[in-house]
């Protein structure tokens, strides 16, 4: 498969990237064997690049991947946390979960309206930080929020923008607010244009536009700016299609089988803590009449990140 520069980062990737996210604990909870070989199936079949995080806990997934290809891929991981040794901790532990000496991209997670950048000087300084210890070979943040976006394009020291975007606008976010798919574009192209390597999530809206498949990638990789999409995947299957439309070869007929992610809260164990309506980046879940969280199923978009924050495990992702 081609490969193409992020940005002015001189890392090289492939148009499309397989987000681990998929196969760890919060979504299918594949056993170890079965998850890494699905990622070293997606390694030797062409896919170079891998999107994980600290707190998707895909790392042993991973680790046993690489043990058995020779392929080194990028790898991009992300932590959530504010301050300095957070940052620290994530990076040392990213390094010795995946035996690994360096990693190509590391960024701050889910930057979210202001004042959240101001709010993570600490982890930002030190990525710069490793950055220089040769660490880390790439810096800069993941975002579902335009005004975080935009923001980045004037930041010298931010090497990777990773953005939300979909042909729906579905997720995108500004200030407090939806944000729309073309405010977005604009914030990519800035970025493009400033050197910075960009690359996309949730073209399918977490699972909603999974239906109309070409659609939707066709219109998240023909904006101007962006290197590489990061889809999530479960099987094999899903690997030698995503390969075979970045490769231009997929039957234009194709629609896949939607056996699209679903989310439950079983409203037995639920306790009514919030901290699930507080995570959610979408503003997707709420309170009902009985003090408890639901979640409206028009605005979620299955990304899972509200399960590992809930107390008592009552969101349940299958
Ligand atoms: S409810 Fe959970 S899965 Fe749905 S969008 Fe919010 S964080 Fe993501
Ligand atoms: S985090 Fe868990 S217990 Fe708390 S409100 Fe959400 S579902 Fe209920």
């Amino acid at each position: 498969m081609k490969k193409i520069e992020l940005g002015n980062t001189g890392i090289e990737v492939t148009p499309v990237g397989f987000g681990v996210l998929t196969v760890g604990n919060t979504q299918l909870n594949l056993p170890l064997k079965e998850g890494a070989e699905l990622v070293q199936y997606a390694l030797e079949q062409g896919i170079n690049f891998l999107d994980t995080a600290q707190y998707y806990e895909t790392y042993p997934y991973i680790r046993e991947a690489l043990k058995h290809t020779d392929i080194r891929p990028v790898i991009c991981s992300k932590c959530l946390d504010e301050g300095y040794q957070e940052m620290e901790y994530a990076i040392s532990q990213a390094l010795k979960e995946m035996e690994l000496d360096y990693i190509d991209i590391f960024l701050l997670h889910e930057v979210r309206a202001d004042p959240d950048w101001e709010n993570r000087t600490g982890a930002f300084r030190c990525l710069m930080d490793a950055k220089k210890a040769g660490l880390v070979k790439a810096i800069g943040v993941s975002t579902h929020h335009v005004d975080v976006a935009q923001k980045m394009a004037g930041i010298p020291e931010v090497d990777i923008l990773f953005p939300l975007i979909n042909m729906k606008s579905l997720g995108i976010r500004k200030g407090d607010g939806p944000g729309t798919k073309e405010e977005m574009a604009a914030a990519i192209k800035a970025n493009a244009d400033a050197g910075k390597g960009v690359f996309a999530m949730k073209a399918f809206g977490g699972g909603n536009l999974t239906g109309s498949y070409l659609e939707a990638l066709d219109y998240v990789s023909g904006l101007e700016g962006i290197s590489s999409i990061m889809v999530g995947i479960g099987k094999k299957e899903e690997v030698d299609r995503i390969i075979e439309y970045a490769e231009g070869t997929i039957d234009p007929s194709y629609v896949p089988d939607i056996a699209e992610k679903k989310i439950r809260i079983d409203q037995g164990d639920c306790e009514g803590c919030g901290d699930c309506i507080e995570r959610c980046p979408n503003k997707a879940i709420f309170r009902n009449r009985a003090g408890l969280a639901q979640v409206d199923h028009e605005i979620c978009l299955t990304c899972g990140y509200c399960a590992p924050v809930c107390p008592v495990r009552a969101i349940i992702m299958f």
